[in-house]
């Protein structure tokens, strides 16, 4: 499932290609994804500029012009990738082509999304923040208001694992199982802790590590996994550098000891025996 590295280096890389273009028309091939696009979707949408692309928390928020944004999710499997008009038939998977954004410059945006979890929804910019899928989100894990004081009083009291409460989005926005293992890596804390009982030291060092780690996933183009693709449909470049994630009786990188995996909250966690405690 894509995280916050993503879908911002996704955002980045689509700016560059979309950002004041106008959208001419659009076809919806399957409107049944997570929720059913509105069948209003093409008409609200076409002969509107796109004036701002923003990302919040796994969130790519479009905003055109006049006073409506798209609400776009990535869901398990979903891409958006820019299809220039030269484009090679075969260079994309079309198959599961279910949104197609006709651009003024004769390239397309298109929504792929073999699963179907994906979400494209129409809110009127002044609601944004008070939508239901954004209202309830904690801070950005790149930003000021994520700090050690901030997660130690989210800990206080709770029984959770410290990668469930990483990745409950209401403490935080944006990560999820891959950089919730990566960060914890870096910080030596092991998944498994219980959260309320970690020191403020842990908690200030999983702080310290997460902002650069998913700055260098960022920089990395994400991670590849599965379908995931970056706008122009290149996989990421950040798999290379994964410590922990997915490394399951490989040696680790720093003291040789194997990499073990664990279940914490339904999902599998990796960790080093030796460096995380
Ligand atoms: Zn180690």
């Amino acid at each position: 499932m894509p995280e916050l590295p993503e879908v911002e280096s996704l955002r980045r890389a689509l700016a560059r290609s979309i950002l004041g273009r106008t959208i001419v028309s659009v076809r919806i091939n399957e409107p049944r994804l997570r929720r059913v696009v509105s069948p209003d979707f093409p008409a609200a949408v076409s002969g509107h500029k796109i004036e701002g692309l923003r990302r919040r928390a796994k969130y790519l928020i479009v905003d055109l012009s006049g006073a409506t944004s798209i609400l776009a999710h990535l869901g398990m499997s979903g891409s958006l990738t820019y299809r220039d008009k030269r484009f090679v038939p075969g260079q994309f998977d079309s198959r599961h082509d279910h949104v197609h954004f006709q651009l003024d410059d004769g390239n397309a945006l298109v929504y792929n999304d073999p699963r179907r979890f994906g979400l494209l929804k129409l809110v009127p910019r002044a609601e944004l923040e008070s939508t239901s899928e954004l209202n309830e989100l904690g801070p950005e894990p790149i930003g000021d208001a994520f700090d050690a004081a901030y997660l130690a009083h989210q800990v206080r009291g709770r029984r959770a694992a410290i990668k469930t409460v990483l990745m409950d989005q209401r403490v935080v926005a944006g990560i999820g199982n891959i950089y919730a293992a990566e960060i914890l890596f870096r910080a030596g804390v092991r998944p498994t802790r219980r959260a309320g009982r970690l020191k403020r030291a842990e908690l200030e060092r999983i702080v310290a590590a997460t902002a650069p780690i998913l700055r260098e996933a960022i920089d990395g183009r994400g991670t590849t996994f599965r379908s995931y693709r970056d706008s122009r449909g290149r996989p990421g470049g950040f798999a290379s550098r994964l410590k922990v994630y997915g490394r399951a009786g490989e040696p680790c990188y720093a003291c040789s000891t194997t990499i073990r995996k664990a279940l914490v909250g339904q999902r599998t966690s990796f960790y080093c025996p030796h460096c995380q405690h």
